[in-house]
This record gives C-alpha cells, sequence and structure tokens, in this order.
C-alpha cells in the first residue's frame, strides 16, 4: 500500500558481475543448544538490492547481524567487502565502518540533538572537523528531506523522521553496503510511504542493500533477488517476479498467503 507512485528508475541499480560485497559461505549459527541458522549460503554482489522475507523467527535478523557481527556465527565464512569476519577486533571494526544498520527501533540518542546524533561518530569514530561533519550531516538530512528538525531532540519528531533520520546517521559513514531491519513495521501506517521513499532513492542511486522487510511492494520495485527464509534456512530465492507469481515450495506459499 505505501509504494511511490512515480515510476522507480532502475538506471543506476547496475549490479557488478564481478564485485563481490558479501558472501556467507556454508555458515551455521547456535544460540547455546539452538541452531538458529543452518547452512547458510549466499552471495551479494555489488549494486544488489535484495529482500529477505520469512516468518517471525526464522532468523532474519540474526543472520544481517552476524552479517555486521553484532552475532558471532560458529561455523563456515562470512567475507564483507572483501574481509573475513573472525574475532579479530581491528578487522570487525573495519567492516562496521562499511556497513551501515538501520533498525526496526532506530536507536537514536534521545539526550542528543538530531545533528548531534548525526555528527557523533563521524567526530568521535572517524577523527572529522566538527565542521565538516555537520556540512555532511545537515546534506544527509537534506536528502531524507528534514534539515529543518536538525537542532530538535528524537522525541520531538515523529517515528517516520526518527526513521529517516536514523538511515541519515548510517550515511554520515560513507557505508558501501546498507543493512535494514524491518525499517517500517513499528511505523504508523501513514509514514511508511516517507521511509520507503529514502530507500527507493538510495536503491536508484546504486547502494547495496540487504532489507528484512514485509513490504511486499517495496520487494517487488525494488529488489532483484527475493529471499525466502524459514526455521534457520534459505529456502528459496528468485527474482522478484517469479518470486511472487511462482513460488516453488509450500512453505514459501503459505507465507505469501498470509500477507499478500
Ligand atoms: P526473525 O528476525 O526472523 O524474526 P530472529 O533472528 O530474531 O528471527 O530469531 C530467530 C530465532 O532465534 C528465534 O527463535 C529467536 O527467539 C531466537 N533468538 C534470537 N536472538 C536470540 C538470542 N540472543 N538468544 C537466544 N535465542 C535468540
Ligand atoms: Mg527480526
Amino acid at each position: 500500500p505505501a509504494m511511490p507512485e512515480r515510476p522507480i528508475d532502475r538506471s543506476h541499480m547496475t549490479v557488478s558481475k564481478t564485485d563481490v560485497a558479501i558472501e556467507v559461505i556454508d555458515m551455521h549459527k547456535w544460540f547455546g543448544d539452538f541452531h538458529v541458522l543452518r547452512d547458510i549460503n549466499l552471495k551479494v554482489m555489488r549494486g544488489e538490492r535484495i529482500v529477505i522475507a520469512g516468518p517471525s523467527g526464522s532468523g532474519k535478523s540474526t543472520l544481517i547481524r552476524c552479517i555486521n557481527r553484532l552475532e558471532e556465527h560458529q561455523q563456515g565464512h562470512i567475507v564483507v567487502n572483501g574481509t573475513e569476519l573472525t574475532s579479530d577486533l581491528k578487522r570487525i571494526d573495519e567492516v562496521r565502518r562499511e556497513v551501515g544498520m538501520v533498525f526496526q527501533h532506530f536507536n537514536l540518542f534521545p539526550h542528543l540533538t538530531i545533528l548531534q546524533n548525526l555528527t557523533l561518530a563521524p567526530i568521535w569514530v572517524r577523527g572529522i572537523p566538527k565542521a565538516k561533519a555537520e556540512e555532511t550531516a545537515m546534506m544527509y538530512l537534506e536528502r531524507v528531506k528534514i534539515p529543518e528538525q536538525a537542532s530538535k531532540y528524537p522525541g520531538q519528531l515523529s517515528g517516520g523522521q526518527q526513521q529517516r533520520v536514523a538511515i541519515a546517521r548510517s550515511l554520515c559513514m560513507n557505508p558501501k553496503v546498507m543493512l535494514f531491519d524491518e525499517p517500517t513495521s513499528a511505523l504508523d501506517p501513514e509514514m511508511i510511504k516517507e521511509v520507503l521513499d529514502v530507500m527507493v532513492s538510495l536503491a536508484e542511486e546504486g547502494m547495496t542493500m540487504i532489507c528484512v522487510t514485509h513490504e511486499m511492494g517495496f520487494a517487488r520495485q525494488v529488489a532483484n533477488r527475493v529471499i525466502f527464509m524459514d526455521q534457520g534456512q534459505i529456502i528459496e530465492q528468485n527474482e522478484p517476479e517469479p518470486f511472487f507469481s511462482n513460488p516453488q515450495h509450500e512453505r514459501t506459499k503459505l507465507f505469501l498467503s498470509q500477507i499478500l
């Protein structure tokens, strides 16, 4: 229901055939005895826009959290922008710098202004001079269409505005890949579109994206590949058109019949 009316410009959505952004190979993860991710294999080329769908509890969040090393996998390999995720902390920091993450709950600092939220990491993690960091932050607030909110606090903004701030905050770190974990599912319906519009514009500019979302309109229009997960496994993946019109597995059919 929340998709933009305007046609999406796909001219910049070129997918590299040789440049791998993320590769997950034979990966398993357990929480204690619970085998939460089972033999995950996933290769994301630069410029790809992947939507991950699947029932609640199927492991979608855990998978993208592993890609950002917010969770550790126990078996197999995860390679992000050419760096394998191991327990080498220095490398993890390098990887995190290049991977932006946007969560369902915006995780803004409530006691900082919007501008301070956007400049905190650039100044303190990257060592960028304050004036330059603020200039970049304002550029991205323009991008997400809320520059006038810069001196307010998160609590003074709507959910949709806060989520756009969270996206702008990620972009201030100049990520090569953006991970979205149900960025619109905590929002009131009328605010979903303003956030999806920002995500569409990122896709149009060629950003490599992995989006966990139930917004199947977004998946149809923006994704070049939809991945369906159930019970910790990738059950099925395909381009959006065949994925929606001709799902192969019973579990995919059941899921789609429940959400469409
Ligand atoms: P999804 O995002 O698809 O809803 P999650 O990745 O959040 O699924 O969770 C997958 C499964 O792992 C669920 O059964 C959930 O209860 C469990 N789980 C998630 N996080 C933890 C954790 N930190 N410790 C133990 N179990 C967890
Ligand atoms: Mg989740």
